[in-house]
């Protein structure tokens, strides 16, 4: 019997819920598949590097499960829809009686599996589905009230107290097994994409290979976890894990990145090494958004979470938006910041706070502009922690604190890069003034080095946004922190 894998957001070999249970019995045939689906990508608004970087991916686990005489078909399709019906066609052509795969939860993609597992039902094939994206699965984490938790603190507490129940060790790759089911795909040749294989591809910064996820987990456990708490908001110091890229394409699992974490910390998720604590906190804050992002729906629906935010008077200027798409507002923090993403396809955490927030309180420009803007830039682009980071740092999101925490950027930027490192490294023409002069240049200066002057004055952009949020906020926003 040939059991079928179908890899998603999961392209890895080691800590595979789904491949390990197919290869259970060591009796059966195993094979995988995963889609290219490009239009379906760019209907997402994901960007070329970022689809590249998910094909190189690909082709990796495809070698990685060579190894242990798993084929991998990889295959192009343009939409979900395709998908299944090209599925259908390899489950009826080889009598595949068993299908599994880990759960993506986005909108779409949920529709989609379920389209699909109503087929097989009807088909009598075996689906098994199995939650990897979470420490603890989505809706296991509950208030007193049975509610979805809405704010971080109250979540992170019980999600502590649920964890324990759900930590075991990263399974292993599966064994190799015998090399029995080639001749069987002979006949699905035509199904495969030719997806260029060339080192020339592949994002230097970015190798995607689920090797070079774990080294920087091990490495960044080895020299960096213990600084972490201390150093993390420093954007000009590599800190932290950047391991985001790689639990996005799911070359590493967050269980994995937890045990890990968990062997330098005592085996405790938190009240040990104060890094390694707060590291574990930035995973649950990933767990969070994910929960949300199951609990309220409506957020794959470009909906804000506090509704009341819809009546925010967002400005429409697009000369604006694109000065800040492209580095351009003159605050030298958010362009470095904007540059970095451009550069890099990722941008430090603190920034991504600092410029997002730029562009919704100080330019009042609609936080969904800027959450599609991310999505096609950050080669860790994710939904849920996109949505989530947007919708916190423009007051329309799960969020205890409100509308009024408004960031300046520059003294944002003195605290977090005093010298000015990060500004001279990713801004060269600020690189020739003195260091505290890098934080907000005087006018001569910006005209020698040829810097744009500031978009806009930093008191009037915070009244207006304060006046802006006022208008159409009710006094039931302040209480928000409601779910103990
Ligand atoms: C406006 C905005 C947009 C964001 N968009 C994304 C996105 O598309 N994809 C994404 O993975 N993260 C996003 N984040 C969260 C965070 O900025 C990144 O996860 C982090 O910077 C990745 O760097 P790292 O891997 O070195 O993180 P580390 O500091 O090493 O943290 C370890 C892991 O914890 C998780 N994590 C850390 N901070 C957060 C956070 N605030 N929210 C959720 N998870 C977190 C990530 O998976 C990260 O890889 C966004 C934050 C903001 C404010």
């Amino acid at each position: 019997m040939t059991h079928l894998v179908w890899f998603r957001s999961d392209l890895r070999s080691r800590d595979n819920p789904a491949l390990w249970h197919a290869c259970q019995d060591p009796d059966n045939s195993v094979m995988g598949v995963v889609f290219t689906t490009r239009q379906q990508w760019q209907q997402h608004g994901l960007g070329e590097r970022k689809m590249q970087l998910l094909e190189n991916a690909m082709l990796a686990l495809r070698a990685e499960l060579k190894q242990i005489n798993i084929p991998l078909l990889i295959i192009p399709a343009d939409t979900f829809a395709d998908c299944n019906r090209t599925l259908q066609r390899i489950i009826i052509q080889l009598n595949i009686r068993s299908v599994a795969f880990n759960i993506e939860y986005e909108v779409n993609e949920r529709r989609r599996d379920i389209e699909f597992s109503r087929w097989c039902r009807e088909q009598q094939v075996t689906v098994c589905k199995f939650h990897d994206q979470c420490i603890v699965p989505p809706g296991e984490v509950r208030t007193k009230q049975d509610l979805p938790f809405k704010v971080f603190t109250p979540f992170k507490r019980a999600w502590i107290q649920q964890a324990e129940n759900h930590i075991s060790p990263p399974l292993p790759k599966p064994r190799q097994r015998n090399p029995d089911i080639q001749d069987a795909l002979a006949g699905l040749a035509s199904l495969q994409g030719n997806i260029p294989a060339t080192a020339a591809l592949a994002d230097p910064l970015w190798p995607a290979h689920e090797d070079e996820a774990h080294k920087r987990l091990n490495d960044f456990a080895a020299e960096r976890g213990r600084a972490y708490k201390e150093l993390r908001d420093l954007p000009a110091r590599d800190a932290t894990s950047r391991l985001s890229v790689y639990l996005s394409l799911g070359l590493i699992s967050p269980r994995q990145c937890l045990h890990t974490a968990l062997s330098h910390n005592k085996g405790r998720l938190t009240g040990n090494n104060p890094g390694f604590d707060t590291w574990i906190s930035e995973l649950i804050w990933r767990e969070f958004y994910r929960h949300l992002l199951v609990a309220f729906p409506q957020l794959c629906k470009h909906k804000a979470f506090k509704p009341d935010t819809e009546q925010v008077p967002w400005r429409h200027s697009e000369s604006d938006f694109k000065a800040w798409c492209e580095g351009r507002t003159g605050y030298p923090i958010v362009d470095a910041a904007q540059k970095q993403l451009l550069a890099e396809g990722w941008m430090h955490n603190r920034l991504r706070m600092i410029s997002a927030m730029f562009l919704t309180k100080h330019l009042l420009i609609d936080w969904r502009k800027g959450e599609a803007f991310f999505n096609q830039w950050l080669l860790d682009a994710d939904l849920a922690s996109n949505n989530g980071g947007w919708q916190w740092s423009a007051s329309t999101g799960a969020d205890g604190v409100p509308y009024f925490r408004i960031f300046n950027p520059t003294t944002q930027s003195q605290r977090f890069d005093t010298d000015g490192e990060f500004i001279a490294r990713y801004i060269p023409q600020l690189a020739g003034l003195p260091a505290a002069a890098r934080h907000q240049p005087d006018s001569l200066q910006r005209k020698r080095c040829g810097y744009d002057a500031p978009i806009v004055e930093h008191t009037f952009a915070r009244q207006r946004a304060l006046d802006a949020f006022k208008l159409t906020l009710t006094a039931a926003d302040a209480g928000e922190n409601n779910d103990e």
